[in-house]
């Protein structure tokens, strides 16, 4: 008789990994190196300690070191919320009437509604240990600043967190949620910084976006003593420290006597992805098994599907180190329309190469399909998601339903990363039948690759 596969699996403590894994050291072909905007030289760790602290830098640069042993503070941390469930989705799968073996890892169990959480504390552990006087970064949606607020009101650090201003006007109670971890919270751009200043003065109506709130973000830690930059995603240091939630699910499946065949994630900046995928993609990279692996992003902000893999400012006031990615160009604002988050201009550079290389596809869906699949999933698997996590649900569903025109039992796995509790205005235009959709043209598109920085050298 089949083994019956309970609706939910927790790893015990003692099942739970106790390293990271670094998906770099096993790729043959290495993401290519950040560069100095000035020089366009490879960066060294010494230029970036004056952003980063120096143990992230390390994590950032080095592309062999397989594992990293995580801190046994870290641990104990992760173990408050951790780990996450990996559920099977039998309600869902029933509704569908597919023969597809659905399972989700849900993220969506901790303050912050998100992934977040498990990058936000390895950095706020490193920073106290470096002794720092304060932490700056931005947030766009609000799941990473309350994350960072979390960690770095557990290691009692000053933070001041840029909110994209769109998104501070909409969710003004998540920012009562960052305050009420002590963390300072400034709408973005603002006139607290000479890059925010400029940007507001060429365009003072703009709503903001995520590149225009890390200029402001790293302007200020570079302009106060003892404090550093962080950065919720894109980072190698970030997809790494998210391995936690692949490596979990793969020992969960493993445990089921399970193996995905199709693995799909929502990609914004990539580290949900990166973090999910991690250890199924070391078998693809390996030889081992070759899981098909799905980056879903949002149709008006498609970097994967329409962007360019070019060397590109990771913000808006061009003051970041170049990274080689599959970017919409720095300037890149999506249209104010957006609901669904997921709206950064770039990619993380490991997934820029994976995909570029061919381990991985990409599809982008509009935001009424994707607040329609779910509002699908909330009524069948009684969870709220977030419209980010619902890119993934989308695109989950689709596969599902190819399985029943095909009649294949294929098992899917997708990255279910939070929930969407302070998305309520987005769904209410859902539901109200408002919410409209956005697909940029070429010649929009045109106007951001056109500014791309020109290295001729490289
Ligand atoms: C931030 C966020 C994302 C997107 O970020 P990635 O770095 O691409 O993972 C997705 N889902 C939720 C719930 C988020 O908070």
């Amino acid at each position: 008789m089949a083994k019956k596969i309970p609706h939910r699996l927790y790893l015990t403590e003692e099942q739970m990994p106790k390293q990271w894994y670094n998906l770099r050291a096993d790729m043959k072909e290495k993401p290519e190196p950040l560069l100095n905007p000035g020089t366009l030289k490879p960066l060294e760790a010494e230029e970036l300690y004056p952003i980063f602290c120096e143990e992230l830098v390390k994590q950032e640069l080095d592309d062999t070191t397989r594992y990293f042993d995580i801190p046994e503070e870290i641990l104990d941390f992760y173990k408050m919320y951790r780990p996450s469930p990996l559920i099977r989705a039998y309600n869902l799968e029933k509704a569908l009437k597919t023969p597809a073996k659905i399972y989700y890892k849900f993220e969506g169990n901790n303050t912050s509604g998100s992934h977040k959480l498990n990058s936000a504390i390895a950095q706020a552990y490193y920073a106290k240990k470096q002794g720092l006087a304060g932490l700056t970064t931005e947030t766009g949606a609000g799941q990473w600043g309350t994350a960072l607020a979390e960690a770095c009101a557990f290691y009692k650090l000053p933070l001041t967190v840029y909110m994209v201003k769109v998104s501070y006007e909409q969710k003004p109670f998540r920012k009562t949620v960052m305050e009420t971890f002590d963390a300072k919270v400034v709408p973005s751009p603002s006139t607290t910084t000479k890059v925010g200043r400029a940007i507001l003065k060429d365009k003072p109506d703009t709503s903001g976006s995520l590149g225009c709130a890390i200029s402001e973000a790293v302007e200020a830690a570079t302009s106060n003593p003892g404090y550093r930059y962080v950065l919720g995603s894109v980072l190698n240091q970030v997809v790494l420290h998210q391995s936690i939630i692949g490596l979990e699910s793969k020992i969960a499946m493993e445990i089921l006597d399970e193996y995905p065949d199709i693995v799909i994630g929502c990609a914004g900046g990539g580290s949900n992805l990166g973090g999910l995928i991690a250890p199924f993609m070391q078998d693809k990279l390996t030889g081992k098994a070759s899981p098909r692996i799905v980056a879903v992003e949002p149709a008006s902000c498609p970097s994967l599907t329409r962007g360019k893999y070019a060397y590109d400012f990771c913000d808006t006031g061009r003051v970041t180190p170049l990274a080689k990615m599959y970017t919409l160009g720095c300037d890149f604002m999506p249209s104010s329309n957006h609901a669904g988050g997921l709206r950064y201009h770039g990619m993380s550079p490991i997934l820029s190469k994976l995909y570029h290389d061919g381990y991985m596809e990409a599809v982008s869906v509009e935001q009424t399909k994707v607040f329609e699949a779910a509002v699908e999933f909330a009524k069948h698997e009684t969870i709220l998601p977030a419209p980010e996590s619902a890119h993934a649900i989308r695109a989950a569903i689709d596969e599902a339903i190819l399985c029943r025109q095909s009649g294949e039992a294929k098992t899917i796995l997708f990255g279910l990363t939070g929930t969407g509790f302070f998305d309520m205005t987005a769904y209410n235009s859902y539901l109200t039948g408002t919410m409209t959709d956005y697909i940029p043209t070429d010649e929009d598109l045109q106007k951001g690759f056109a500014k791309l920085p020109k290295l001729d050298s490289i």
